[in-house]
């Protein structure tokens, strides 16, 4: 059986669109399901599209994502080079190729020609195609307009009659009238390839077996078809992955302001949790589990389990999926990524693990972290009426007393930690015969100054430490006493 061989093969356009990513994604799982190679081919023939810096983008992501590649123009490879601006003869070669045996023709026309006839196809309110003129010219017209420098394209010529038959392995047969086929631009004025023609020559020449892409290059494979007809090339098997939509109408874009990955990183979801995601953005793994890590989703990716149907790009599953992956991590790692938001709102020496413990659990996104543990830096501004808890059963008036009477037990712990003050505060349950609640609730808000926190009194407690808790009760007591007056 030969080698599954599969291919990312993105243009260096300065961002990785989640589309994009999931290509690659489903590209190196088909290939490494079946312990094939996954190659990264940069398609960079549309040179006004250069932009800096887009190379590197394309190779973080795969590494921050773990889709590591086999070849590819930075660790090279059997078949390169692996950037297409620097295959222009291999084009080249192969177009004059398809000219020898009538299969592409040069093509003259001025740019004013060409506009005429785009013109004449829209108020006509027809398809435009190309109307073959340059097909008709003789060997010595065309020889003459080469010597004398005349700018040429290189056409695709293709069948007029007839019909062109392709299969896609999620879309399954389809079938096209050659009369609609347009004779597509193989070679540009500049030398360099269409997409068109460049992926065809280099997904045969660097051995693809599956070529995986987005939809929107569903309608040109007929195109593709006939080249490699022409050239007596085997057909790739196709895997045309389903659009990924913002909503029923609307196509997630970039243009549209939509997410891309640098940015879903940036809003603080992890890398896994992304990943995952968008492997479920088109394709199902059948069964209640949707959690699933790169190796779990290599062993299960099938690409005929691909749907067809546009897939909804759905920021609360993301954001769900990302607090379970935030759930599972390890506290110290949790911490290592929480420690810029930390350190965004807390500037004193306080144990950044303790807080994670309190608000690993609580969050879907990294940025929620902010709005749990502004009160550890700062006492905020509160008002007594959060004292009174109608389930806890506090009042204004027992609330003082719990104040009244932890402060100096509190005062009088030498060793403060989180034994020493649970061990305080149950001592004062007892001694007043009350539920818990009547002592831990007024000490949780006179410590955190919230009607909800991220952790108990106990833990507030240990993590401000014992000259902030004294301090904080102190001001409870003042606000009691106000409140009661
Ligand atoms: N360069 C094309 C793009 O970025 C890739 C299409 C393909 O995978 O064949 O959209």
């Amino acid at each position: 059986m030969t080698k599954v061989r599969t291919r990312f093969a993105p243009s260096p356009t300065g961002y990785m669109h989640v589309g994009n990513l999931r290509t690659a994604l489903y590209a190196y799982l088909i290939a490494k399901h079946e312990g094939g190679d996954f190659i990264l081919r940069i398609e960079d023939t549309d040179q006004e599209r250069f932009v800096e810096g887009a190379l590197d983008i394309i190779y973080d992501t795969l590494k921050i994502t773990g889709l590591k590649h086999d070849e590819g123009p930075d660790i090279g490879g059997p078949v390169g080079p692996y950037i297409q601006s620097k295959r222009t003869n291999i084009y080249i070669e192969y177009a004059k190729q398809l000219i020898e045996k009538g299969e592409a023709y040069y093509c003259f026309c001025s740019k004013e020609r060409l506009d005429e006839l785009h013109k004449n196809a829209e108020s006509a309110k027809q398809t435009y195609k190309y109307d073959k003129h340059c097909l008709h010219l003789s060997k010595e017209e065309i020889q003459e307009n080469l010597n004398s420098g005349v700018p040429y394209i290189i056409r695709q010529n293709n069948p007029e009659t007839g019909t062109t038959v392709f299969h896609d392995e999620i879309y399954g047969d389809i079938s096209v009238d050659n009369s609609e086929l347009d004779d597509m631009i193989l070679i540009k004025s500049d030398g360099f390839p269409t997409y068109n023609f460049a992926n065809v020559v280099d997904d045969h020449l660097m051995g693809i077996t599956h070529v995986v892409r987005g939809s929107e290059y569903l309608s040109s494979s007929p195109k593709y078809n006939r080249l490699y007809e022409a050239f007596g090339w085997q057909v790739p098997i196709y895997v045309h992955c389903p659009p990924i939509m913002k909503d029923t109408h609307h196509k997630l874009s970039k243009r549209n302001g939509d997410a891309s990955f640098e940015d879903l990183i940036k809003k603080g979801y992890l890398k896994e949790a992304i990943i995952n995601y968008i492997a479920l953005l088109g394709w199902n793994p059948g069964g209640e589990n949707e959690i699933y890590s790169l190796n779990e989703l290599v062993k299960a990716f099938n690409y005929k389990n691909i749907n067809k149907s546009p897939a909804i790009f759905d920021d609360v599953k993301l954001k769900w999926m990302n607090g379970e992956y935030i759930k599972k991590m390890n506290t110290d790692k949790f911490t290592e990524m929480a420690i810029p938001y930390y350190k965004k709102i807390i500037t004193k020496d306080l144990n950044f693990k303790k807080i994670s413990e309190l608000v690993q659990t609580r969050i879907e996104v990294l940025p929620e972290i902010c709005d749990l543990i502004d009160f550890f830096q700062d006492l905020p501004e509160y008002s007594a009426d959060i004292y009174v808890h109608k389930k806890m059963k506090t009042t204004f008036e027992n609330s003082l007393l719990t104040l009244e009477k932890i402060l100096p037990v509190f005062e009088a712990i030498d060793d403060w930690n989180i034994k020493n003050i649970e061990d305080a505060c149950m001592n004062l349950v007892k001694e007043l015969s009350v539920k818990n609640g009547i002592v831990l609730w007024p000490i949780r808000t006179a410590l955190s100054g919230k009607k909800f926190s991220a952790g108990g009194a106990y833990e507030i407690a240990d993590i401000i430490g014992k000259e902030e808790s004294l301090k904080r009760l102190s001001i409870g007591i003042d606000k009691l006493k106000s409140a009661i007056k």
